[in-house]
């Protein structure tokens, strides 16, 4: 059995041509030929099969009235199954718990032959695993969902992101990954340093102990991967954070008062107005704490006021 990764356009386009073939009634051979192509692209992970539906509807041509292509059909469900049943035993490995693996052995993933209802992008199980060290690899998702290197190692880091203390399957947190992805690239013209940099800056809010809210409203829809990508620094911060911030302004500007009392007459300042050193000066932390003061001055000569940090 190749154990070649197959690329989920290949097998979403492929599939999409085995639709059409079959119902545009064509030829036998065509059909067959289609099949062929699949089996030889390698194999698709579970994830594959359930985004494009494949599974589905190859396992629906193994009743085909014609028996050459439900023989085929029939080879390759069984093979994806196969391929999928490994995958799946793989990613168990030592840390896994049996509940953190995904449903990767539900027969019904390769060998339904029903069509799925219209709206069916069934939403997948629950993450039942430990949702604090879920990342990517230890979820046994295949990020490669684009031709590009640098940006299946950002859907990666997305997903890393998105997974970190979240119970959503395998499943949508990819999907979102992948969405977020793809709305970077385009915001910022590709796989520019903005691009870069913007996904670097998610990935850490997404970490971040205090932002719970930012990963859990992508993950319910709250806030789409277009206006994530475009929120700026201050947008991305836990409202948590905010109100730690906004709470140690106002003792700033309280101290700051009280501070006017006593300011001291600096010997290094000189006004920008009257070029006179007579300059009060009061020093406030006005952001975080990791954040250079700001000093405020006021010429006590010609009355100039100005800020600087
Ligand atoms: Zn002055």
């Amino acid at each position: 059995m190749s154990t070649k990764m197959m690329n989920v356009r290949d097998l979403d386009s492929n599939t999409k041509a085995v639709t059409k073939a079959i119902n545009a009634k064509e030829p036998s051979e065509n059909v067959l030929t289609l099949i062929t192509r699949l089996k030889e692209g390698g194999n698709p992970t579970e994830e594959m099969l359930r985004s494009t539906k494949a599974g589905v509807i190859i396992g629906k041509l193994r009743a085909n009235e014609n028996k050459e292509i439900a023989k085929a059909a029939s080879e390759l469900v069984g093979r994806w199954r196969k391929a999928v049943e490994v995958e799946k035993r793989k990613r168990a490995g030592p840390s896994a718990t049996p509940a953190a693996a995904p449903a990767a052995s539900d027969p019904k993933i390769a060998a339904k032959t029903s069509p799925a209802p219209p709206t069916a992008r069934a939403k997948g199980e629950p993450y039942k695993g430990d949702s604090e060290n879920r990342k990517n690899k230890t979820d046994g998702v295949n990020i490669n969902r684009t031709g590009s290197s640098t940006r299946n190692a950002c859907i990666g880091l997305m997903y890393d992101g998105l997974a970190y203390r979240s119970s959503e399957s395998i499943m949508d947190v990819l999907e979102k990954a992948v969405a977020c992805e793809a709305a970077a690239y385009d915001k910022y013209g590709g796989e520019t340093q903005d691009y870069k940099k913007k996904l670097r800056s998610l990935f850490q809010n997404l970490k971040a102990k205090t932002n719970k809210e930012l990963g859990q409203n992508v993950m319910s829809g709250k806030l789409s991967p277009k206006t994530l990508v475009s929120m700026s620094p201050d947008d991305l911060k836990s409202s948590e954070l905010k109100k730690t911030e906004e709470k140690l302004m106002q003792e700033n500007i309280k101290n700051a008062q009280v501070a006017q009392e006593t300011r001291s007459i600096s010997a290094e300042l000189i006004c920008g107005g009257c070029n006179q050193r007579k300059v009060a000066y009061t020093q406030a932390q006005t952001r975080s704490a990791d954040e250079p003061m700001t000093t405020f001055c006021e010429c006590m000569n010609c009355g100039k006021r100005w800020k600087f940090s």
